[in-house]
């Protein structure tokens, strides 16, 4: 098979024995699929995370444990516990038990990852089990061997020649025989220590591989049968998106829709492997394709909400016909590793919101700030995003926005700088309702 596909099951798909047949039965219907990767049964990472804190007592950590085990226990119990599988998940709820002592003793982000893991080791030797007794052979295989990363622990970053070099030699000719099953979210340094990509990382993990495998596609199997036109608990109308764009996605996931994480998608773009995104408990409803180019490219796709957001603005006389004021502002910014994410300038002034919240935004900062300008700092505000195509050089897009909104006080608007998104500031109270007025107007079915 020279162009496999990639599919991987999310935590809720993989939460317990039912929800993993519906995944096996996913791949029974997709032959192409040579490669799963798998997430920590729902639930399992908290706990981990919890363990590898240090920060329980013996008698708190018995009972996460037995949170823990309950869960293996649960899926083992609906397998009709095999024993070698039964045995060996019984070591690893043990290894956990010890790493979680030495935690509480002495707790270290290599620990912390080598606590976390064993979500996804657990999961992935429980599916291969499943898998067998649905008479669907497959291997399991540690991505460890593989996903080679640096040793930044909780948050390591892939070597991606050398996933490339370890995926030909080592999981290439294994996907070219038969089914593998693979861990998400986890890897290895060089020198061998386990190191995680980071907490929703299996998505990561996936396109990745993807990549190096040179897929076909690489499929998310998730809770939600793809992206939607915007988020369903705020308007009923919502409705998954049959296929949008890269650019459009990585819109969307930058301006708080909660599908796939910007970074997931690079490896995708790279190599312009198409993306899927469905539910497992719901394969039949499709899913939302994302790819490179779309035959489909509508002024308006969908709407995006970011709340608390906190709105500067910077206002200084000698910013009139001078230079390096907003170069002295962004230094400062940068020094105190604030991004920025809107900015709209006048004559005087400059007003930017931070993408990361308050918490950055210290007294210090302001205070620094403050020796060059006025300052005013204003919370309680949500980001619109509108995401589409050619929006900028449509003419009528701006009124037509607007006059869904006659009556909001619209706070900010970037608009230009992509041909893809079109947002602005309202007040938090009536984010919903502006979402629900636009999606209407803009997106109706
Ligand atoms: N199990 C990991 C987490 O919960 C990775 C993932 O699910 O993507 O963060
Ligand atoms: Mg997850």
């Amino acid at each position: 098979m020279n162009q496999p596909v990639v599919a991987k099951f999310g935590g809720t798909s993989v939460a317990d024995a039912d929800a993993m047949s519906r995944c096996a039965a996913i791949l029974e219907q997709h032959p192409a699929t040579r490669l799963a990767v798998l997430s920590a049964s729902s639930g399992v990472t908290n706990l981990l995370v919890a363990l590898a804190s240090g920060e329980h007592n013996p008698s708190q950590r018995a009972e996460l444990l037995q949170q823990l085990a309950a869960i293996q226990h649960g899926i083992l119990d609906s397998l009709e516990r095999p024993e070698m599988l039964t045995r060996h998940i019984e070591e690893i709820l043990n290894h956990i038990k010890e790493l979680a002592d030495s935690a509480a003793i002495s707790p270290s982000k290599p620990l912390h990852d080598e606590i976390v893991a064993q979500g996804e080791l657990m999961s992935t030797r429980l599916f291969v089990e499943l898998l067998r007794r649905r008479g669907t052979p497959a291997v399991w295989f540690d991505v460890r061997k593989v996903m080679r990363t640096d040793d930044r622990f909780n948050r390591a970053t892939p070597d991606l020649a050398a996933l490339a070099n370890a995926v030909t030699e080592e999981l290439k000719p294994l996907c070219d025989r038969q089914l593998v099953v693979t861990q998400g979210f986890i890897g290895a340094a060089n020198d061998g220590r386990t190191t995680t990509l980071g907490r929703g990382g299996s998505d990561f993990s996936a396109a990745l591989l993807g990549e190096a495998l040179g897929a076909a596609a690489v499929e998310i199997w998730t809770d939600v049968p793809g992206i939607y036109t915007t988020d369903p608990r705020l308007v009923n109308e919502a409705r998954a998106i049959p296929e949008i764009s890269f650019s459009e996605a990585s819109e969307m996931a930058t301006f708080g829709a909660k599908v796939l994480h910007p970074a997931t998608l690079q490896p995708a773009v790279r190599r312009q492997i198409p993306v899927f995104v469905g539910s497992s408990k719901a394969p039949e409803a499709g899913g939302t394709w994302i790819r490179n180019s779309t035959p489909s490219q509508p002024l308006f796709r969908a709407l995006a909400l970011r709340r608390n957001q906190v709105l500067l603005t910077l206002t200084s006389q000698s910013m009139f016909q001078a230079h390096g004021f907003l170069a002295e502002v962004f230094g400062i910014l940068a020094r105190h590793k604030i991004s920025v994410d809107l900015i709209s300038t006048s004559e005087i002034s400059v007003s930017l919101t931070l993408d990361s919240g308050a918490e950055l935004l210290t007294q210090e900062v302001q205070d620094e700030l403050a020796r060059h300008c006025h300052l005013k700092v204003e919370k309680g505000l949500a980001l619109v995003a509108l995401i589409g195509n050619r929006m900028s050089e449509s003419g009528g897009t701006a009124t037509r926005v607007f006059q869904a909104l006659a009556d909001v006080n619209i706070r900010m608007i970037c608009y230009g700088a992509s041909p893809h998104n079109f947002c602005f500031l309202v007040a938090e109270d009536v984010a919903g309702q502006v979402i629900a007025d636009l999606h209407r107007e803009l997106l109706p079915a």
